[in-house]
């Protein structure tokens, strides 16, 4: 049997006619960048997560990037995130030649520990007055990420937050649809930024991304950004980029999103198969040798990302890839451990719960279209590997 990590051409195959009828609508149109498709599918996406507002960019990265041009940031400034994250969270802000400060992950949930943000920011004002520096710096905001589609215990952060005098950007690109007690993943903070990536849960047919805003201003100052700067045409008060979603993705992603609650009902009940698989087979930790995800009290994982945790990672990799079963390492090196921020001064050992999570953690197959065997399948072989019976 051959399971790859992910699907793409199945959930194609469902969705294909709906597709064509709407790729050829925009090419009939020969509207191709921004234009009514983007309109209705911001206004589709802020219905869907409830935000208000919905602002489309060309990709997620530059979602978060737009994000911190809104607020204003720049050299001087500096962003809280965490280091266990795909890199774009940290690099588009370092783009706007701001500083990056990680704090710890939650071990369990592999998102930012709201205590650790809470200590930082209590260390922080013991010695300075507000404006809260850091070396300097001016600390402007926190960037939670809800890593693998499980929203970050967004109450904490925020709570911590408002106290401080930070922004809150959710970098959602992970996690359309998830939800938490504090609200839906891209409602929640003053911004929400999500990738259309083609991995991601509602993926285009190219880069995409949104941003979701409950601010009317700063949904309308997000759409001068993402176009130059100009309002009006031709007229610039601020300089901003060339950020702009496709009318064709927006197209197809409208298609797809008609279709996403389905797959994500799917992804759970994959991940709920997995837990159950595992069980049987002894297979999950303390006795067994695999951690696997849990869904937080009042949260609704989307399972972007099914990461177990194991021990001798690479070698259970190699195994599962000699069985024709694709796996992946989200993520290899955390963020602070980089050779681009080498000059943030950070060292290893300083993220435990990042670093851990990166030499242990592996992303097994989850999208919606993988059938009960091929989980078996992959249960058996994991089982195999750590010398158990099939
Ligand atoms: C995918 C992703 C991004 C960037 O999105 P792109 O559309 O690939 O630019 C940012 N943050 C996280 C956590 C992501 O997973």
């Amino acid at each position: 049997m051959k399971v790859p990590l992910l699907d793409l051409k199945a959930q194609y195959a469902t969705i294909r006619d709906e597709v064509k009828d709407a790729v050829d609508r925009v090419i009939s149109s020969q509207y191709f960048v921004l234009g009514p498709e983007v309109e209705a599918l911001e206004a589709e996406i802020a219905a869907y997560t409830g935000a208000g507002y919905g602002v489309g960019v060309a990709s997620g990265s530059d979602a978060i990037l737009l994000a911190m041009m809104e607020r204003g940031l720049g050299p001087g400034d500096a962003v809280v995130t965490t280091p266990y994250s795909f890199f774009a969270t940290a690099g588009s802000v370092t783009r706007t030649g701001a500083s990056v400060i990680f704090v710890d992950i939650d071990p369990v949930t592999f998102n930012m520990d709201p205590g650790r943000l809470d200590d930082l920011m209590v260390g922080l004002t013991k010695n300075s007055t507000s404006p809260v520096t850091a070396g300097g710096e001016t600390v402007r905001g926190v960037m939670p990420v809800h890593l693998f589609g499980q929203t970050a215990d967004m109450a904490s952060i925020a709570g911590t937050a408002s106290r401080f005098g930070l922004f809150v950007v959710e970098d959602a690109a992970q996690a359309i649809g998830s939800r938490s007690p504090a609200g839906n993943a891209g409602a929640i903070g003053r911004m929400g930024c999500f990738s259309f990536f083609p991995s991601k849960n509602l993926g285009g047919f190219g880069d995409g991304g949104m941003i979701t805003t409950s601010s009317e201003k700063t949904a309308e100052d997000l759409k001068v950004l993402r176009n130059h700067g100009s309002k009006p045409k031709y007229y610039h008060r601020v300089v901003g980029v060339n950020s702009r979603l496709d009318a064709l993705q927006a197209a197809v992603l409208r298609v797809k999103l008609k279709h996403l609650d389905a797959w994500t009902e799917g992804r759970r009940n994959n991940a709920d198969r997995y837990r159950s698989l595992f069980t049987e087979r002894g297979l999950v930790a303390p006795d067994g040798p695999v951690t696997v995800p849990i869904q937080t009290e009042g949260c609704y994982h989307i399972y972007n990302q099914f990461v177990i945790m194991v021990d001798r990672r690479d070698d259970l990799r190699g195994h599962l890839s000699r069985a024709d079963i694709g796996t992946e390492v989200y993520y290899p090196v955390p963020l602070h451990l980089q050779e681009c921020y080498r000059y943030l001064g950070y060292n290893q050992g300083d993220f435990p719960h990042a670093e851990t999570a990166a030499q242990r953690s592996l992303a097994l197959p989850i999208y919606p279209e993988l059938t009960a065997d091929m989980q078996q399948y992959i249960a058996d072989e994991i089982s195999v590997f750590y010398g158990g019976e099939k």
